[in-house]
């Protein structure tokens, strides 16, 4: 196949989902790592799709959900400062932090500007030298090597008054916390191939041999998730564990040498705070000694940040596959992605944004049918074409 399209083949899903119902004798429990993915799933109906013995947890690799409060405060409170100029991904500005968003700091007087690139960011730097330049490094395997570039320019070039607020997560670890949590019910994975094509999969063998858990690495079309879910299923049913590439087209074992290159260079590894799951060893990335002027914590000190997550907002318990997001008592209610408690509403790869943009929303309409009619509670964003792909 050599067509974005053709992973979308009504005739080629109704097949891999007939070899699937054929398969499945018993109930499976399976995690998709990825955002995108789960966005895949909903906005398709897989979900509805597979066989009742099938259930789809939404893991937790959404860049954006997971950055942790105390980022976000920091980021709120060095974007304040009027000798800065914070370049930021577009879909970091909504999140919401202790009370505020990046927006409101905008509103305020700060100099927020959304960038497409940490290029923009490094040249912003060089137009305005007598401003401090921070760009927002957030994100997986997928954005670090970007990110660990554009350091790496800048000490190169010496630019002096650019910096980076890094909150880099791994997906490695977070599943190793996730196998081991005493309420995981994974039995199988849909790792993310972006990740994979940058990291390669040395790093999944032995934790599918230990927890015992297939590991299908996939991509984010309805086909791609569709036969990652049909060779899961497959290895479930014949007891088998190991790690497979159903992403071949973008994933090689090795990775990408280069990206890991620049990636050795520039950051470490280090334990990182998870919003809503807490600090995972070994799960992140920061500056290493050679680039600690670059570090934006550390040239601002932004310290003893005093954090205040929403207390009905659910989104660990979401991003853990504890709860679907619907059954968060704000989801559609007080949450909603005009007006989002937590990040998870806010992403674009965020699970309670899918189950709203979806319609995913029927258990907090039977819950809550005092909020209004259907059309007074419709989604305020929800795309025309949100159907199953057969
Ligand atoms: S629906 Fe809103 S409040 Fe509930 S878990 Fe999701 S983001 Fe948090």
């Amino acid at each position: 196949m050599k067509y974005i399209e053709e992973f979308q083949d009504p005739e080629l899903a109704r097949r891999l989902l007939d070899d699937i119902h054929a398969t499945v004798t018993r109930p499976w429990a399976l995690m998709e790592v990825c955002g995108g993915q789960t966005h895949t799933i909903i906005r398709h109906g897989i979900d509805q799709l597979l066989p009742e013995q099938i259930e789809l947890i939404h893991g937790p690799g959404c860049p954006v959900c997971v950055t942790p409060l105390e980022v976000i405060d920091k980021a709120l409170e060095i974007a304040s400062r009027p000798e800065v100029i914070f370049c930021s991904f577009g879909d970091m500005l909504r999140v919401p932090g202790s009370g505020r968003d990046l927006f409101r700091v905008r509103s305020e007087g700060g100099d927020v500007r959304v960038v497409y690139s940490p290029l923009d960011a490094l040249r912003i730097a060089r137009q305005n030298p007598d401003r401090e330049v921070v760009f927002f490094g957030i994100g997986f395997e997928t954005t670090a090597p970007p990110n660990a570039m554009t350091v790496y320019q800048a000490k190169k070039l010496g630019i002096p008054n650019f910096s980076l607020l890094v909150s880099h997560v791994r997906v490695p670890p977070a599943i190793e916390a996730i196998m081991t949590s005493p309420s995981c019910r994974v039995q199988g994975f849909l790792a993310a191939g972006h990740v994979c094509s940058v990291m390669g999969m040395g790093e999944y063998p032995e934790l599918a041999a230990r927890h015992r858990v297939p590991i299908v690495v996939t991509g984010f079309e309805p086909l791609d998730i569709l036969e990652g879910v049909r060779r899961a299923v497959l290895q479930l049913e014949r007891g088998e564990h190991t790690v497979d590439n159903a992403y071949a087209r973008a994933v090689r074992p090795e990775g990408n040498p280069a990206a890991l290159a620049m990636l050795e260079d520039v950051f470490e590894v280090t334990d990182r705070a998870w919003r809503g799951i807490g600090v995972i060893p070994r799960s992140g990335w920061r500056l290493s000694a050679r680039y600690r002027d670059f570090d934006a914590e550390h040239r601002f000190s932004v310290t003893d940040i005093a954090t205040l997550e929403p207390a009905e907002c659910r989104s660990g318990e979401v991003l853990q596959g504890l709860i679907k997001p619907h059954e968060c008592e704000a989801f559609g209610t007080t949450c909603t992605p005009r007006n989002p408690l937590g990040a998870t509403m806010v992403s674009s790869e965020g699970a309670c944004a899918a189950y709203y943009l979806y319609r995913r929303l029927d258990i907090a309409a039977a819950r809550k049918p005092e909020t209004g009619t259907a059309a007074e509670t419709a989604p305020e964003t929800a795309p025309l074409e949100a159907s199953p792909v057969v």
